[in-house]
């Protein structure tokens, strides 16, 4: 049987991008379908935007420190319309980055929505159809809001972007990675910012010493940080939004956005018509190999919710290719993810928190706060920790968990070193680099003495 294509992916994403190309460059014909904009959430709503906003969220506490420093330096204002403005043009040339990859590796492209209406065949929205030995699904998720009353007024992350004007006072629903990110970001910028998160602490899942380090960090930073408490009524009020919190308390907000949780973007796909199984929140399911139910079409990404981060979307990707074009069958390695929380300060991580590591087997923790000589001569308060989870048994390093500036970038390297299975010994015999925050790392000498 002859198809259109060897391959047609639907998602213009971080995740599809990477496969379409990839499959391409190997000597595939290969077709992408977008219906937004090509790069995904990573590019144009996520990841990149984000981190830019960060950026520029950390410039008053730097013009403070230049002050302490001895630099004379007048602040002055931040200018939310000049900044947007260049940040946009910059997901515009990341977009069309995204676009020409594409093109110089001969992977046709569709601007539309495509919807799978057989084990070969997609159709797109302008009701033409095409056919392919292989459909991979990448098409990520959505932010959702929650299900209840005056919902509807709230934000969420993707018109976070594009605002007209930064909000003086916000509410900020959630305590995941997207709540407590946009909540340091927008308190950096200079808004006014409450945060509700229905459970006992922020981020949940991760190490408990290191989530209770980030959210102490966060309401000394000024952010109003209230746990247990969540919205019992919404409603528009003249000038605003009126807000009664489970905890009684009655405020009006200029925006609420809601960072509780997101879906993956499976509705009206046609999927579960061909036989491709979906799990409770409507995710795609699959095997270790990324493969449905129906042996020609694979899912990647978000769309799978698996490990919802733009790396292991891409490697979902190339595991892919590897095992239906180059015939060598990958699973995808979903262990000792470093990931990195862009909170101010930053949280790092990768492998085990204190207690699933203390549910598993003996364990030994070394911790240690300071304050960074770099903020610290400036006069700031804040603290860092550094923390590794080892095995009593075999000595290895179960987890690595650090809340710093910079972060992001330590874990990334740590997570080398407890991805090949390093012991605490081997931190050990590392030459500290002095002076550095994360010369910590291998200059702890005594475990904690815990109960
Ligand atoms: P998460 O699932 O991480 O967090 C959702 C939060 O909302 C949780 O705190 C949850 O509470 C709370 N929540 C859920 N439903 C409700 C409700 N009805 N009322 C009140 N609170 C509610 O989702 P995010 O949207 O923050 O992030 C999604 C994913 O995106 C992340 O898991 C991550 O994989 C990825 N991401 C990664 C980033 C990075 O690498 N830096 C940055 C941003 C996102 P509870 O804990 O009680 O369930």
């Amino acid at each position: 049987m002859s198809f259109d294509y060897d391959l047609f992916v639907i998602g213009g994403g971080s995740g599809g991008v990477r496969a379409a190309r990839v499959a391409a460059q190997g000597g595939a014909k290969v077709a992408l379908a977008e219906e937004d904009r090509y790069g995904g959430t990573c590019v144009i709503r996520g990841c990149v935007p984000k981190k830019l906003m960060v950026f520029a969220s950390e410039f008053p506490d730097a013009i403070a420190d230049a002050a302490e420093y001895g630099w004379t330096v007048h602040a002055g204002g931040f200018d939310w319309s000049a900044f947007k403005t260049k940040l946009h043009a910059e997901l515009d040339r990341l977009e069309n980055v995204y676009r020409g990859i594409l093109k110089n590796n001969g992977v046709e492209t569709y601007d539309a929505r495509a919807k799978v209406i057989g084990a070969h065949e997609v159709e797109l929205s302008d009701g033409t159809r095409k056919s392919a030995k292989h459909i991979l699904l990448a098409m990520g998720g959505r932010p959702v809001l929650p299900d209840q009353e005056g919902a509807e007024l709230g934000i969420t992350s993707n018109d976070i972007f594009h605002l007209d004007e930064l909000p003086k006072k916000i509410l900020i629903i959630g305590g995941g990675y997207i709540a407590c990110e946009f909540a340091c970001i927008l308190n950096g910028l200079g808004v006014d910012v409450t945060q509700y998160y229905r459970g006992a602490q922020i981020l949940r899942g991760f190490d408990g010493e290191a989530r209770g380090h980030v959210s102490d960090e966060m309401i000394s930073n000024g952010i109003k940080l209230h746990l247990g408490t969540n919205i019992a009524q919404m409603t528009r009020g003249e000038g605003g939004i009126d807000v009664t919190a489970t905890n009684g308390d009655t405020q009006m907000f200029d925006q609420v956005m809601f960072a509780t949780g997101r879906a993956p973007n499976t509705d009206d796909m046609g999927l579960e018509a061909v036989g491709i199984e979906l799990g409770r929140k409507g995710e795609v399911l699959v095997d270790d190999y990324s493969q449905t139910k129906v042996p020609s079409i694979y899912a990647i990404g978000d769309v799978t919710d698996r490990v919802n981060l733009t790396p292991v979307a891409i490697r979902e990707g190339m595991a892919f290719v590897e095992t239906v074009f180059n015939g060598n069958p990958t699973p995808v390695d979903h262990e000792l993810i470093p990931t990195a929380i862009f909170t101010q300060p930053e949280m790092g991580t990768v492998g085990l928190s204190e207690e699933d590591a203390r549910e598993q087997e003996p364990i030994e923790v070394y911790s240690t706060s300071f304050k960074p000589m770099q903020t610290a001569f400036a006069g700031r308060s804040g603290r860092v920790l550094m923390k590794l989870i080892v095995s009593k048994a075999n000595r290895k390093v179960l987890g690595c968990h650090i809340v710093a500036p910079g972060a992001g970038e330590m874990i990334q390297l740590a997570g080398i070193a407890v991805k090949m299975g390093a012991t605490k010994e081997d931190f050990d015999r590392t030459v500290a680099v002095h002076p550095t925050m994360s010369e910590e790392l291998v200059t702890m000498k005594e475990p904690q003495i815990r109960q």
